[in-house]
């Protein structure tokens, strides 16, 4: 295969970026399986934070829609009148789940088992 039929399809200025860029990767003493190994090693990263943020999320037991997890208590603008300390709020029905425990321990417990079950799956 000639060369110019696998790269007809990018642009200049990619190609030279990416000639650039392997440069400065072998330059550091990297090489292009590094960067592999490091750009997979972000995305299992990212995909793991898009689950954490997931988890201030849950079905709605009455209506189905989306319930939030949110703090209560915290100033004059979210007063409950009691003890609690964080609400699930369903945004479809306004059913609400208030819990003594708050927002940060219900998120840090359930990225634990969150953690438990994807190592369990591999
Ligand atoms: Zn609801």
């Amino acid at each position: 295969m000639v060369i110019a039929n696998l790269l007809k399809a990018y642009g200049f200025g990619r190609l030279q970026e990416l000639v650039g860029l392997k440069r400065e990767i072998e330059g550091a003493g990297f090489t292009l399986e590094d960067v592999d190994t490091y750009v997979e090693a972000k995305r299992k990263a990212l995909a793991m934070r898009q689950k954490i943020s997931g988890l201030r999320q849950r079905r709605c037991p009455e209506c189905g829609k989306i319930m939030m997890l949110m703090p209560v208590n915290t100033g004059p603008g979210d007063q409950t009148g009691d003890e609690s300390k964080s609400v699930w709020m369903c945004n479809g029905c306004l059913s609400a789940e208030y819990s003594d425990v708050p927002v940060k321990e219900i998120l840090q417990d359930l990225a634990k088992k969150l953690l438990e079950k994807t190592r369990d799956e591999k």
